[in-house]
């Protein structure tokens, strides 16, 4: 709901339909028990006409003046109110009423009709004299001496009942609608308020300050529920601003590593005159540093594209060719190291994703199995399929993980042997970059593996 008054808050909205509502059930409610007030008094008339009529039936008395006096006798006051005058059968008035304003009285065809088969009518008309009139016509007496009555009654003072009612509704609907939008405008803002002070200690809360939270009222309602949720994910994001604090430290000091080398290197032959093999040597040494930071930078690009998901666009994807194809660049990187690479079982599988990430997390499974594999050990690879996943594993009889590492290992720039990694080439973030492309697939990279005996490391992904 737009206004030209711009937005509209929600205590505010809730306010407005609050009390239109209220307004709508008022009036209707109204309406109704203004007809019901309508109805009922006509009903009351029209049973006092009835009354008189029938006190005029059964005393049988024939004249004018005489029913006059039997009805203030019967009836006392209730009489001055009404009129009546005496028809002939025909419907002829038989003489002049005393009453005044029942010279005004008319028969209509309808209530002579009626008289003639002996029913009463019941009409309401407008006279000049007293204004709408009910009026009773009915036949009286038996046989030959046959009448008709007509009892007349002015309907003002009931329609000024009605008035009177219909002004107390005009100012009563719009005074409780009212009295009610305050009420219900002052209800919204008690309500409402621990919304705006959660705003505000959510303002307060900022990325260097995420340890604070929202306080719970410890009602249980939807707005602690709210705080509750707020909290989780602020956790969340600590959690994760840590995370990345931790890793752009990891990252610096990886850099830094190779980058002190290099420095040290040129300047130490910077010292003194070298000769050209010395030199040569610098470089060389200098060069192997900088491979290293190629890796590295290489590494950590792939590492975050895959976490962001795969970057090339998701399409079918072979994983019989592209194991064996792996299979062939660990053969070559076993060769003079002992290890034996064999491919066990290759079943035709198929996934949808991303061909060259997902080779790239297998690579680095079986390049770790060689890497940590010491001569006359044995990696095996295979792949299976069933429960609509494709099951690839790469299994080595090397040195193995502790339990406590296992889960470790998949974090970046972890690595169990630091010095014999650094030495093997390895940045730290192949299992991290294995993991996250599992992940990114919608499958799982996990590990089962024991000291001296080896490790299995078994990557599952969804069948396309
Ligand atoms: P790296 O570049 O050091 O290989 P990874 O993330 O690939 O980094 O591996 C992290 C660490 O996990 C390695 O340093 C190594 O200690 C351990 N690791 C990985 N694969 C194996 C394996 N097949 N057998 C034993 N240890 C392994």
């Amino acid at each position: 709901m737009r206004s030209v008054l711009g937005p509209l808050s929600i205590r505010t909205r809730l306010t407005l339909w609050y009390s239109a509502i209220l307004l709508g059930i008022l009036t209707i409610t109204s309406a109704l028990s203004y007809s019901v007030l309508r109805w009922s008094l006509v009903q009351d008339v029209d049973a006092s006409l009835l009354t008189v009529a029938q006190v005029l039936h059964d005393t049988g008395v024939a004249g004018q003046a005489e029913m006059e006096a039997v009805l203030r006798e019967v009836l006392g006051p209730e009489f001055y109110e009404k009129f009546f005058r005496l028809l002939d059968p025909e419907g002829h008035p038989e003489e002049g009423p005393s009453q005044r304003r029942a010279q005004a009285l008319r028969l209509s065809d309808t209530a002579l009709a009626n008289a003639v088969r002996g029913r009463e009518t019941f009409e309401t008309i407008r006279t000049e004299d007293a204004g709408d009139v009910r009026l009773l016509t009915m036949p009286i007496g038996r046989g030959r001496r046959t009448q008709i009555v007509q009892v007349g009654m002015s309907l003002n003072r009931a329609r000024s009942a009605l008035r009177r009612y219909l002004d107390t509704l005009v100012v009563l609907i719009p005074l409780g609608v009212a009295l009610a939008a305050m009420g219900g405008a002052l209800i919204a803002r008690t309500a409402l308020r621990p919304v705006d002070e959660m705003a505000l200690a959510a303002r307060r809360i900022t990325a260097e300050d995420l340890g604070q939270r929202i306080s719970l009222r410890g009602t249980g309602d939807e707005l602690d529920r709210l705080a509750a949720t707020l909290n989780g994910m602020l956790a969340r994001l600590a959690a994760a601003f840590t995370e990345m604090q931790r890793f752009t430290a990891d990252a610096a000091h990886e850099l830094r590593t190779p980058l002190t080398a290099l420095k040290g290197g040129i300047e130490v032959s910077l010292r003194a005159g070298r000769s050209g093999e010395e030199y040569r040597r610098v470089l060389e040494e200098s060069l192997e540093e900088v491979e290293r930071l190629i890796r590295l930078a290489e590494d950590l690009l792939l590492l975050s594209r895959s976490t962001a998901g795969p970057e090339a666009p998701r399409g079918h994807v072979d994983l019989e060719p592209l194991l064996l194809d792996v299979f062939d660049v660990g053969v070559r990187l076993a060769q003079g190291t002992g290890v034996s690479v064999r491919v066990n079982d290759a079943s035709p599988a198929a996934v949808s994703g991303d061909a060259l990430a997902l080779r790239r997390a297998v690579l680095n499974l079986v390049e770790n199995a060689v890497k940590y594999t010491p001569a006359g050990g044995k990696v095996e690879l295979s792949l299976t399929s069933g429960d609509g996943q494709a099951t690839i594993a790469v299994q080595d009889t090397g040195i193995g993980i502790g339990a406590e590492d296992q889960e470790r290992i998949f974090e970046p720039f972890v690595r169990l042997d630091a010095a014999r990694a650094r030495e093997t080439g390895g940045t730290g973030l192949g299992l991290a970059i294995a993991r996250a492309i599992a992940l990114a697939h919608g499958g799982t990279l996990t590990l089962d593996s024991e000291v001296g005996a080896g490790s299995r490391f078994v990557l599952r992904l969804p069948l396309a």
